[in-house]
């Protein structure tokens, strides 16, 4: 499916920021909106700040985006959605990437108690130090 398929499917108008910050979070994953801006840039030059912003909050709000807020770092945005995967983070810049959930599907985590929640999906930051600060610490 293209991304203009996509962006119909979920009812949202078909637009350049639209299909420009899509097509930077493609095989870019975690990318932070200052990021994301300075893709889109190169495809949208007149692109603004508040425009990027908002095409990333309407995407997340569709599903199409994920969103993920590790404390103390900027959020971070990705097209890989709906399947309940977790992250590690790394504590000194920031890096993050994927974990797969542990069962293969959601909740994979099953807590002591719920108190009487129906509990959905399991959000898990596992956070250390990324190879590169392993290596040069
Ligand atoms: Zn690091
Ligand atoms: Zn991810």
């Amino acid at each position: 499916m293209t991304d203009t398929d996509l962006l119909r499917q979920h009812g949202l108008r078909v637009t350049a920021p639209r299909l420009a910050v899509l097509d930077a979070l493609e095989g870019h994953a975690h990318l932070d909106a200052d990021a994301v801006l300075q893709r889109v840039r190169t495809a949208v030059p007149t692109v603004s700040v508040q425009a990027v912003y908002d095409v990333l909050h309407a995407l997340s709000d569709a599903g199409l985006l994920r969103r993920i807020e590790p404390a103390g770092h900027p959020a971070r945005y990705e097209r890989r959605t709906g399947d309940n995967h977790h992250h590690v983070v790394c504590r000194a810049c920031g890096a993050v990437d994927d974990v797969d959930c542990a069962v293969g599907h959601a909740p994979c985590l099953t807590p002591s108690s719920t108190s009487g929640f129906a509990v959905e999906t399991a959000e898990v930051t596992f956070w250390g130090l990324c190879p590169t600060c392993r290596a040069a610490g």
